[in-house]
């Protein structure tokens, strides 16, 4: 049932997995790498590439951490918890990667610019949705 005077709800379905953007200056670079370690032992999740320069609408040195929506009440509340200073965006994967960015993302600190001509404003079909890559860490240790 459409809300009054708005379009209906959008579904929790609709999510296809999540990003965690962490951004770091170069003095910070040490206490990032110290957080990737981390996040690798505790979380089943897809650790990307150091990113020392700006990447896409990312307007900062950062990495990604790609996520289930299942490792999503584990792992983020222990980033609000261990962020160590640093900026962090969450953003959901639907089909329209400009408002999961702009819109629906959240912060941990401080909200950083985001390229928003670097997003297109929808994915031409379901199948084009950044799924969950097959995670590259193997937890060891709880969180
Ligand atoms: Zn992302």
């Amino acid at each position: 049932m459409p809300t009054p005077g708005g379009s209906p709800p959008r579904a929790l379905g609709e999510i296809a997995s999540y990003h965690a953007h962490i951004y770091f200056e170069a003095s910070e670079r040490d206490r990032a790498a110290r957080l990737r370690e981390l996040i690798a032992e505790r979380f089943l999740a897809r650790v990307g590439s150091w990113h020392d320069k700006p990447i896409g609408p990312h307007t900062k040195a950062m990495y990604q951490v790609a996520f289930a929506i299942e490792e999503f009440p584990r792992f983020v509340p222990w980033l609000m918890l261990n962020r160590d200073g640093l900026s962090v965006l969450i953003h959901p994967n639907t089909s329209w990667p400009k408002d999961d960015h702009l819109v629906h993302a959240l912060w941990l600190g401080t909200p950083l610019p985001i390229d928003d001509s670097m997003l297109p404003k929808e994915v031409p079909s379901r199948d084009k949705i950044e799924e969950l890559p097959p995670p590259n860490t193997a937890p060891t240790v709880r969180p």
